[in-house]
């Protein structure tokens, strides 16, 4: 196993630890969470911000936990059983066996419907899903079909971005993940139209990644400003 060298936080990390600091003192000579916070608010790109926000929501709900394989068995017995006729010289055999797939198939339906239901009760989604001010009236302006959802599921992209079968480990049963290929993540939903709406947040997280770190440059003036000391 290879020991991964320690790197310094992303300043998204940054900020989606800030906001849930205990600690959000404001100190003039050093740089603290709050600060993070302070130059995230007061620059412009209130979009991009938000889908942090939307972020470390996620971050800090309980989510459902990841189905079993002893689980999908048991959803297969409930469900109907698979018939295979086989002909041989003796004649014809029926033999009947558990419908595994169809099993894994509609309980990651459920999974993904549990996970939608949490992100929507988030105060950040319904910000970023504002008819008026949210991502919303852009994806509709592109006239792309079934708008709505498929903004949901991009944005629960950003949120969790995991494989959904090997849950990022790489790996399932010891072996390599054949969903995610061993990278242990998934792709943006929704093929062209995904992406699309993906790259449109994508830009708004830039411009409010920059502008916050512009503003973090100019932190200590601002806060010997306000502080009175200059
Ligand atoms: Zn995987």
């Amino acid at each position: 196993m290879t020991v991964e060298a320690p790197t310094k936080p992303t300043l998204a990390e940054r900020l989606a630890s800030a906001s849930n600091s205990r600690d959000l003192s404001v100190n003039v000579d050093t740089r603290t969470d709050a600060d993070y916070l302070i130059s995230s608010g007061i620059q412009p790109a209130k979009l991009g911000r938000l889908v942090y926000q939307l972020m470390s929501e996620w971050d800090a709900r309980l989510k459902p936990r990841a189905l079993t394989d002893a689980d999908i068995e048991r959803v297969a017995e409930q469900m109907p059983r698979l018939v295979k006729k086989t002909k041989d010289r003796r004649g014809e055999r029926v033999t009947e066996s558990l419908d595994i797939a169809g099993a894994r198939a509609s309980a990651a339906l459920w999974h993904q419907q549990q996970r939608r239901e949490i992100l929507e009760k988030l105060p950040a989604f319904r910000k970023l899903m504002d008819r008026h001010a949210g991502f919303r009236p852009w994806v509709l302006a592109l006239g792309i079909e079934d708008a709505r959802s498929k903004l949901v599921d991009v944005l629960l992209w950003w949120c969790d971005r995991r494989c959904q079968t090997c849950g990022g480990t790489n790996l399932a049963k010891g072996k390599t993940c054949k969903v995610c290929h061993g990278f242990g993540t998934r792709d943006v939903p929704h093929g062209a139209d995904g992406l699309r709406i993906s790259e449109h947040i994508a830009a708004e997280v830039d411009a409010s990644r920059a502008g916050t770190a512009a503003v973090l440059k100019r932190m200590k003036a601002l806060k010997k400003f306000a502080s009175g000391q200059s």
